[in-house]
C-alpha cells in the first residue's frame, strides 16, 4: 500500500483526487488531508479515506472539525504551522492542491521528502520554480505535473529526449470572452468570468482563464517543468479542448494528448505513474467530434501572454511579482474594486517596476516572501494613486 497526502483536498482537484483514491480502497494509506472552510466537507473526506489527521488552515474552524471527527481517531489540527509540519510527515505519494501562494510553502516541504510530489498547484513553479526544482533534485523527490496541459506534454514527451523537442504548443480554450467586445470585456462580473466553457474548476483558476492568465502562468510552468527555452513555447487557441496540448520534434512530427476535458486523467496519470489505470474518463468518440478548430491568440485581448514572456525574460523574482500582482488584482476584481481589463494593466505596470524591488535569483523562502509582498502591495499603491 502506497501511503499519501491530499494537500487542498476540499478543492475541485482535491475532490476529483479523493474520488479516484475511493475507487481504489485497497491502494492507498492516507496520511494526512487539508482544507480551509469547508469543515463539513472536509470531515467527510478524512472519515472516507480513513486518514490519520485532518486539518484546516483556520483555526477558528477547528472546534468544528474536531467535533465532526470525534470517536473515529482521525486527528484534528488547524493553522499554517500544523499544514506545513503535515507537509514535512515523509508519504510515498502527496499533491499540492491548495490554491495560489499559500501552496509553494507547502509543495516545498513535500519536495524535501524524497517521494512523489504531484504539483497542480502551479503558483509553485511561478513563483519559485528555481528553488522547487532543486529541492526535488538534491532529495530525488520525483515532480509530476497535474495540469492538464502538462501532464499532456508529460506524456507525449515519455521516452524522448528534450533536446529533439523542437516547440510545445499549449492548447487555451479561449475561456468565456474569446468573441467578445472589448468594451464589452471592460465591464464583465466575476459571475460571468467563472462561467468556463469545457472545464469545471475552481472560481479563482476558472477567472484566470477568462483572462488568460492562467495560460500565462501556464507558459512560465512548462519553461520550469521542462527546462525549455522561452522561444519554443506556443499557445494556440482550440476551443474545443480536445486537445490537450502538443509536442513539436525536430522531425517535424507532432504528438498530441487528446480526450475529454476531465482533470482526472492528469491526477490519475500522476498518482498511478508509471503505470495506468483507468479512472473513469468517458471515451472520445470520434464520429461525434464534429470539428476541432485553431486559432491564433490576440494579445490585445490577452495581454497576460506578452506579459508571460516579459517574465520569462526578466528572470529571477519576477515570476514571484507576477504572480502575487495577479492573486492581488484576482482579489480586487472579486470585491469589485477593479475591472477585469485593469488586472492585466496592474500586473504589468507592477512587473515592469521589478527594479524598484531589485531582482535578483529567486533561490531562497525568504527573498520569495519579500518580492510576494512588495507586490501585492504595489498592486494596492497603484489603485490608491488612481483613485485619487
Ligand atoms: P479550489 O479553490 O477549488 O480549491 C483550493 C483548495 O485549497 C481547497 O481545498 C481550499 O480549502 C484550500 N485552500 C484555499 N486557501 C488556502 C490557504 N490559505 N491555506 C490552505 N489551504 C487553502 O482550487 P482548485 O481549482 O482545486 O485549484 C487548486 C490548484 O490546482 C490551483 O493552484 C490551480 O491553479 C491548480 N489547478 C487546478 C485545476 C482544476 O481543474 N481545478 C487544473 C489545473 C491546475
Ligand atoms: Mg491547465
Amino acid at each position: 500500500m502506497r501511503s499519501i497526502s491530499i494537500f487542498g483536498a476540499t478543492g475541485s482537484v482535491g475532490q476529483n483526487t479523493v474520488s479516484i483514491i475511493r475507487n481504489n480502497p485497497n491502494a492507498f494509506d492516507v496520511h494526512a488531508v487539508t482544507g480551509a472552510k469547508n469543515i463539513e466537507k472536509l470531515a467527510e473526506i478524512a472519515i472516507a479515506l480513513k486518514a490519520n489527521i485532518a486539518i484546516t488552515s483556520e483555526d477558528l474552524r477547528l472546534d468544528d472539525l474536531s467535533e465532526r471527527l470525534k470517536g473515529t481517531g482521525i486527528a484534528a489540527a488547524s493553522g499554517r504551522d500544523a499544514l506545513l509540519s503535515a507537509a514535512a510527515d515523509p508519504v510515498d505519494w502527496a499533491i499540492s492542491a491548495v490554491v495560489g501562494f499559500a501552496g509553494f510553502e507547502i509543495s516545498l516541504a513535500i519536495a524535501r521528502n524524497g517521494g512523489t510530489l504531484a504539483l497542480a498547484n502551479k503558483e509553485s513553479l511561478v513563483c519559485g520554480g528555481t528553488l522547487l526544482n532543486e529541492t526535488c533534485r538534491q532529495s530525488g523527490t520525483t515532480l509530476l505535473p497535474v495540469d492538464s496541459e502538462h501532464s499532456a506534454i508529460f506524456q507525449a514527451l515519455n521516452g524522448e529526449d528534450i533536446a529533439n523537442v523542437e516547440r510545445i504548443i499549449l492548447t487555451a480554450s479561449g475561456g468565456p470572452f474569446l468573441r467578445m467586445p472589448l468594451d464589452e470585456m471592460a465591464h464583465v462580473t466575476p459571475k460571468q468570468a467563472a462561467d468556463h466553457p469545457n472545464w469545471s474548476m475552481g472560481l479563482r483558476i476558472s477567472i484566470d482563464s477568462a483572462s488568460m492568465f492562467n495560460k500565462a502562468m501556464e507558459i512560465i510552468e512548462t519553461k520550469e517543468l521542462f527546462d525549455i527555452a522561452e522561444h519554443k513555447i506556443e499557445v494556440v487557441i482550440h476551443p474545443q479542448s480536445t486537445i490537450h496540448s502538443m509536442v513539436g520534434f525536430n522531425d517535424g512530427s507532432i504528438m498530441a494528448h487528446m480526450g475529454p476535458a476531465d482533470l482526472r486523467f492528469a491526477i490519475g496519470y500522476a498518482l498511478f505513474y508509471p503505470d495506468r489505470l483507468d479512472v473513469g474518463i468517458d471515451r472520445l468518440d470520434f464520429t461525434k467530434l464534429s470539428r476541432l478548430d485553431f486559432m491564433a491568440t490576440d494579445t490585445k485581448r490577452f495581454p497576460a501572454i506578452s506579459i508571460a514572456h516579459d517574465v520569462m525574460r526578466l528572470g529571477g523574482l519576477a515570476g514571484t511579482v507576477f504572480n502575487a500582482a495577479k492573486e492581488q488584482c484576482l482579489d480586487l476584481f472579486l470585491e469589485r474594486k477593479i475591472g477585469f481589463l485593469e488586472m492585466s494593466r496592474l500586473v504589468n505596470k507592477t512587473v515592469q517596476s521589478i527594479d524598484n524591488l531589485g531582482n535578483s535569483d529567486a533561490d531562497t523562502l525568504n527573498k520569495i516572501s519579500k518580492a510576494d509582498t512588495w507586490s501585492r502591495q504595489n498592486v494596492l499603491n497603484l489603485v490608491e494613486m488612481s483613485n485619487k
